[in-house]
């Protein structure tokens, strides 16, 4: 667990966390997580510490995707998108992460695994690797030693992105439902739109359309694909935390 000054641990040196992997993909035996895991602390936690405990995601959702970070440094993207998506059996969509202030209430535990994937979300959206590890990087360097909230980083990401994430944010801190694209199959055409309950809710996502990936731009009124005659259509989802719904 991480303290100022110290970080404590108890995972009996061995892999995975006390004899099994909090994701379902088999990577998360091959390592100790307490490790990686109270590791990611120093940064994420010790050097930038949130203000109220009802914030506790600034720790534990970034702490978490260090785990995935560490997972791709070693064995590369693929193996940490399997890890990170191995963490959505954790996820329980049952109180939004962010609890209340001012009384010591923290969110819902889904700060660990849903905060790790709303930050891998983030980095699909942004869609430039280069640009996202910088922005981490500048992140942990701005705030060091600095004890922030949730619009302080939510404001740092939309002026570093140059996109205005603060409906992504709040879709999956303040709501317990993620995101749900709902699609209609309807003559060789694809009709798309968001349902969500955060105001102007709009992120990007990628799906492969007869074999070939294209980005969509949906908002939640209906749009069509501008491809007709669609044999096959994929959302990837694993670069999205998102539920699809076929719709009538
Ligand atoms: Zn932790």
């Amino acid at each position: 667990m991480e303290h100022q000054s110290a970080v404590a641990y108890g995972n009996h040196y061995g892999n995975g966390y006390l004899g099994h992997s909090l994701s379902s993909d088999e990577i998360g035996m091959s390592f100790d997580y307490i490790i990686i895991h109270e590791s990611g602390h120093e940064w994420f936690g010790n050097s930038i510490t949130s203000r109220d405990i009802a914030d506790m995601w600034i720790h534990e959702g970034f702490t978490c995707y260090t785990e995935s970070v560490y997972v791709e440094c070693l064995y590369g993207y693929e193996k940490g998108q399997n890890y990170i998506n191995g963490l959505k059996q954790n996820i329980a969509n049952d109180h939004p992460i962010i609890g209340f202030y001012g009384v010591g209430f923290e969110g819902s535990g889904d700060m660990y695994p849903k905060g790790a994937l709303m930050l891998n979300t983030i980095r699909s959206i942004i869609n430039d690797d280069a640009k996202w590890w910088k922005l981490l990087l500048d992140y942990s360097n701005k705030f060091r030693h600095q004890i922030i909230d949730t619009e302080t980083v939510v404001a740092f990401f939309n002026k570093e992105s140059g996109l205005n994430l603060t409906p992504v944010f709040n879709q999956y801190l303040r709501y317990p439902a993620i995101p749900v694209l709902e699609i209609k199959r309807e003559k060789g055409s694809i009709q798309y739109r968001w349902k969500a309950d955060a105001a102007d809710f709009n992120m990007p996502v990628d799906v492969e359309i007869n074999k070939k990936q294209v980005r969509l731009q949906p908002t939640t009124t209906w749009k069509f694909t501008e491809t007709r005659g669609i044999k096959d259509f994929k959302v990837l989802q694993q670069k999205f935390l998102i539920d699809v719904m076929e719709v009538e």
